[in-house]
Protein backbone atom coordinates (compact mmCIF):
# COMPACT_ATOMS: atom_id res chain seq x y z
CA UNK A 1 0.00 0.00 0.00
CA UNK A 2 0.97 3.45 -1.23
CA UNK A 3 1.40 6.54 1.82
CA UNK A 4 -0.82 9.34 1.64
CA UNK A 5 0.65 12.69 2.07
CA UNK A 6 -1.96 15.35 3.07
CA UNK A 7 -1.93 18.77 3.44
CA UNK A 8 -4.59 19.51 5.65
CA UNK A 9 -5.89 22.41 8.21
CA UNK A 10 -7.86 24.10 5.33
CA UNK A 11 -9.88 23.89 7.31
CA UNK A 12 -9.23 21.04 9.87
CA UNK A 13 -13.30 20.02 10.14
CA UNK A 14 -12.69 18.44 6.36
CA UNK A 15 -9.04 17.34 7.04
CA UNK A 16 -11.15 15.22 9.78
CA UNK A 17 -13.57 13.95 6.68
CA UNK A 18 -10.06 12.80 4.39
CA UNK A 19 -8.76 10.75 7.36
CA UNK A 20 -12.73 9.23 8.10
CA UNK A 21 -12.90 8.28 4.29
CA UNK A 22 -9.08 7.30 3.62
CA UNK A 23 -9.57 5.06 6.25
CA UNK A 24 -12.89 3.46 5.41
CA UNK A 25 -11.57 3.14 1.71
CA UNK A 26 -8.82 1.05 2.59
CA UNK A 27 -10.89 -1.31 5.17
CA UNK A 28 -13.25 -1.58 2.55
CA UNK A 29 -11.13 -2.88 0.29
CA UNK A 30 -8.88 -4.67 2.43
CA UNK A 31 -10.86 -5.87 5.37
CA UNK A 32 -10.16 -6.52 8.90
CA UNK A 33 -7.77 -4.32 10.51
CA UNK A 34 -6.07 -2.70 8.12
CA UNK A 35 -6.07 1.06 7.41
CA UNK A 36 -4.69 4.03 5.63
CA UNK A 37 -0.52 4.86 5.54
CA UNK A 38 -1.56 8.91 6.00
CA UNK A 39 1.15 11.36 6.59
CA UNK A 40 -0.63 14.53 7.75
CA UNK A 41 0.74 17.51 7.54
CA UNK A 42 -2.15 20.26 9.20
CA UNK A 43 -1.27 23.96 8.70
CA UNK A 44 -2.53 27.04 10.59
CA UNK A 45 -5.63 28.41 8.33
CA UNK A 46 -4.91 31.51 9.80
CA UNK A 47 -1.59 32.20 8.38
CA UNK A 48 -3.26 30.51 4.76
CA UNK A 49 -6.81 33.01 5.10
CA UNK A 50 -4.50 35.63 5.24
CA UNK A 51 -2.58 35.83 2.72
CA UNK A 52 -5.16 34.50 0.08
CA UNK A 53 -7.62 37.54 1.58
CA UNK A 54 -5.05 39.86 0.02
CA UNK A 55 -4.17 37.61 -2.88
CA UNK A 56 -0.94 37.03 -1.98
CA UNK A 57 -0.25 33.36 -3.80
CA UNK A 58 3.17 33.07 -4.55
CA UNK A 59 3.31 33.04 -0.42
CA UNK A 60 1.18 30.75 -0.33
CA UNK A 61 2.55 28.47 -3.13
CA UNK A 62 5.85 29.01 -1.27
CA UNK A 63 4.08 27.81 2.29
CA UNK A 64 2.26 24.84 0.71
CA UNK A 65 5.44 23.43 -1.93
CA UNK A 66 7.75 23.63 1.54
CA UNK A 67 4.75 20.86 3.39
CA UNK A 68 4.48 19.15 0.30
CA UNK A 69 8.57 18.76 0.29
CA UNK A 70 8.23 17.92 3.80
CA UNK A 71 5.57 15.04 3.37
CA UNK A 72 7.84 13.69 0.96
CA UNK A 73 10.81 13.46 2.39
CA UNK A 74 8.98 11.94 5.16
CA UNK A 75 7.70 9.12 2.94
CA UNK A 76 4.70 10.47 0.52
CA UNK A 77 3.92 8.40 -2.62
CA UNK A 78 1.75 11.27 -3.75
CA UNK A 79 0.39 14.39 -2.13
CA UNK A 80 -2.90 16.01 -1.66
CA UNK A 81 -3.90 19.54 -1.05
CA UNK A 82 -7.52 19.50 0.95
CA UNK A 83 -9.06 22.09 -0.35
CA UNK A 84 -10.33 23.51 -3.55
CA UNK A 85 -9.30 26.81 -3.30
CA UNK A 86 -5.39 26.65 -2.82
CA UNK A 87 -5.39 24.36 -6.25
CA UNK A 88 -5.21 27.56 -7.68
CA UNK A 89 -0.95 27.12 -6.65
CA UNK A 90 -1.11 23.33 -7.57
CA UNK A 91 1.29 24.22 -10.31
CA UNK A 92 3.99 25.38 -8.52
CA UNK A 93 3.05 22.76 -5.59
CA UNK A 94 4.02 20.41 -8.15
CA UNK A 95 7.62 21.99 -9.13
CA UNK A 96 8.72 21.57 -6.01
CA UNK A 97 8.12 17.67 -5.34
CA UNK A 98 8.75 14.63 -7.69
CA UNK A 99 6.08 12.36 -6.57
CA UNK A 100 2.62 12.57 -8.08
CA UNK A 101 0.23 15.30 -6.79
CA UNK A 102 -3.58 14.30 -6.83
CA UNK A 103 -5.25 16.86 -8.51
CA UNK A 104 -8.65 17.64 -7.02
CA UNK A 105 -10.27 19.23 -10.52
CA UNK A 106 -8.91 16.62 -12.34
CA UNK A 107 -10.42 14.06 -9.69
CA UNK A 108 -13.55 16.10 -10.14
CA UNK A 109 -13.88 16.12 -14.20
CA UNK A 110 -13.12 12.25 -13.95
CA UNK A 111 -16.07 11.82 -11.44
CA UNK A 112 -18.40 14.46 -13.68
CA UNK A 113 -17.48 12.57 -17.11
CA UNK A 114 -18.60 9.00 -15.78
CA UNK A 115 -21.55 10.30 -15.48
CA UNK A 116 -22.09 11.87 -18.35
CA UNK A 117 -22.64 15.42 -17.00
CA UNK A 118 -21.85 18.02 -19.82
CA UNK A 119 -23.33 20.97 -17.46
CA UNK A 120 -22.49 21.49 -14.02
CA UNK A 121 -23.41 23.67 -11.20
CA UNK A 122 -20.37 24.68 -9.00
CA UNK A 123 -20.46 26.03 -5.22
CA UNK A 124 -17.23 27.14 -3.58
CA UNK A 125 -15.29 29.72 -2.48
CA UNK A 126 -15.54 32.67 -4.59
CA UNK A 127 -12.16 32.51 -5.95
CA UNK A 128 -13.47 28.69 -6.61
CA UNK A 129 -16.52 29.60 -8.58
CA UNK A 130 -14.71 33.14 -10.13
CA UNK A 131 -11.49 32.72 -11.37
CA UNK A 132 -9.96 30.56 -14.28
CA UNK A 133 -7.77 28.10 -12.19
CA UNK A 134 -10.49 25.71 -11.55
CA UNK A 135 -13.12 26.56 -14.11
CA UNK A 136 -10.53 26.15 -17.18
CA UNK A 137 -9.91 22.34 -15.86
CA UNK A 138 -13.78 21.63 -16.34
CA UNK A 139 -14.15 23.05 -19.48
CA UNK A 140 -10.87 21.56 -21.06
CA UNK A 141 -13.00 18.00 -20.24
CA UNK A 142 -15.88 19.56 -22.25
CA UNK A 143 -17.69 20.55 -18.37
CA UNK A 144 -20.00 23.58 -18.98
CA UNK A 145 -19.87 25.73 -15.59
CA UNK A 146 -22.50 27.48 -13.83
CA UNK A 147 -21.86 29.81 -10.89
CA UNK A 148 -24.56 31.51 -8.63
CA UNK A 149 -25.69 34.79 -9.55
CA UNK A 150 -24.66 38.36 -7.89
CA UNK A 151 -25.27 38.79 -4.09
CA UNK A 152 -25.55 34.74 -4.22
CA UNK A 153 -21.46 34.24 -4.95
CA UNK A 154 -20.88 36.23 -1.38
CA UNK A 155 -23.31 33.94 0.25
CA UNK A 156 -21.96 30.71 -0.76
CA UNK A 157 -18.44 32.49 0.14
CA UNK A 158 -19.64 34.00 3.68
CA UNK A 159 -21.19 30.77 4.89
CA UNK A 160 -17.93 28.69 4.13
CA UNK A 161 -15.39 30.94 5.83
CA UNK A 162 -17.71 32.10 8.48
CA UNK A 163 -19.38 29.53 9.43
CA UNK A 164 -18.34 26.13 7.91
CA UNK A 165 -14.29 26.52 8.49
CA UNK A 166 -15.35 27.14 12.10
CA UNK A 167 -17.51 24.08 12.47
CA UNK A 168 -21.23 25.96 12.46
CA UNK A 169 -24.09 24.34 10.60
CA UNK A 170 -26.56 27.23 10.10
CA UNK A 171 -30.32 25.83 9.09
CA UNK A 172 -30.64 29.10 7.37
CA UNK A 173 -27.83 28.89 5.74
CA UNK A 174 -28.74 25.60 4.65
CA UNK A 175 -31.98 26.28 3.50
CA UNK A 176 -30.48 29.44 1.30
CA UNK A 177 -28.09 26.79 0.20
CA UNK A 178 -30.81 24.69 -0.90
CA UNK A 179 -32.46 27.90 -2.63
CA UNK A 180 -29.01 28.79 -4.35
CA UNK A 181 -28.72 24.85 -5.72
CA UNK A 182 -32.60 25.03 -7.43
CA UNK A 183 -31.64 28.58 -8.97
CA UNK A 184 -28.67 26.35 -10.86
CA UNK A 185 -30.90 23.69 -11.54
CA UNK A 186 -33.66 26.39 -13.15
CA UNK A 187 -30.46 27.65 -15.50
CA UNK A 188 -29.99 24.03 -16.54
CA UNK A 189 -27.23 22.39 -14.41
CA UNK A 190 -27.40 18.52 -14.52
CA UNK A 191 -25.58 18.13 -11.04
CA UNK A 192 -24.08 20.12 -8.62
CA UNK A 193 -20.30 19.65 -7.81
CA UNK A 194 -19.50 21.13 -4.03
CA UNK A 195 -16.59 22.24 -4.93
CA UNK A 196 -15.39 23.10 -1.33
CA UNK A 197 -14.42 20.62 1.15
CA UNK A 198 -16.77 21.58 3.63
CA UNK A 199 -19.91 21.59 1.79
CA UNK A 200 -20.62 17.86 2.04
CA UNK A 201 -21.23 19.06 6.11
CA UNK A 202 -23.98 21.44 5.21
CA UNK A 203 -25.66 19.50 2.12
CA UNK A 204 -25.70 16.15 0.88
CA UNK A 205 -27.40 13.73 -1.68
CA UNK A 206 -31.04 13.17 0.10
CA UNK A 207 -31.39 17.81 0.16
CA UNK A 208 -31.47 17.91 -3.36
CA UNK A 209 -33.09 16.12 -6.29
CA UNK A 210 -30.04 16.70 -8.70
CA UNK A 211 -26.72 14.44 -8.34
CA UNK A 212 -24.26 16.13 -6.03
CA UNK A 213 -20.48 15.86 -6.07
CA UNK A 214 -18.57 16.05 -3.27
CA UNK A 215 -15.05 16.82 -4.12
CA UNK A 216 -13.44 15.69 -0.80
CA UNK A 217 -15.21 12.24 -1.36
CA UNK A 218 -14.30 11.95 -5.07
CA UNK A 219 -10.48 13.48 -3.60
CA UNK A 220 -10.05 11.17 -0.92
CA UNK A 221 -11.56 8.03 -3.27
CA UNK A 222 -8.98 8.35 -6.18
CA UNK A 223 -5.92 9.07 -3.66
CA UNK A 224 -7.26 5.28 -1.59
CA UNK A 225 -7.42 3.86 -5.01
CA UNK A 226 -3.64 5.02 -6.18
CA UNK A 227 -2.95 3.97 -2.96
CA UNK A 228 -4.32 0.26 -3.24
CA UNK A 229 -3.24 0.26 -6.69
CA UNK A 230 -0.99 -3.00 -7.54
N1 LIG B 1 -11.78 24.12 2.04
C1 LIG B 1 -12.36 25.06 1.15
C2 LIG B 1 -12.11 24.69 -0.29
O1 LIG B 1 -12.17 23.53 -0.60
C3 LIG B 1 -12.27 26.50 1.49
C4 LIG B 1 -11.22 26.94 2.42
C5 LIG B 1 -9.99 27.32 1.66
O2 LIG B 1 -9.96 28.38 1.06
O3 LIG B 1 -9.07 26.53 1.64
O4 LIG B 1 -11.90 25.51 -1.14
Amino acid sequence: MKTIGLIGGMSWESTITYYQLLNEKVKDRLGGLHSAKVLLYSVDFFEIEALMSVGKWDEAADLLGGVAARLEQAGADMILICTNTLHKVAPEVQNRISVPLVHIVEAAADALNERGITRVGLLGTRYTMTQEFYRDKLTAQGIEVLIPEGVDIDLVNRVIFEELCLGVVEPASKAEYLRVIDDLKNRGAQGILLGCTELGLIVSQGDVSLPLFDTTVIHAEKAAKIALAD
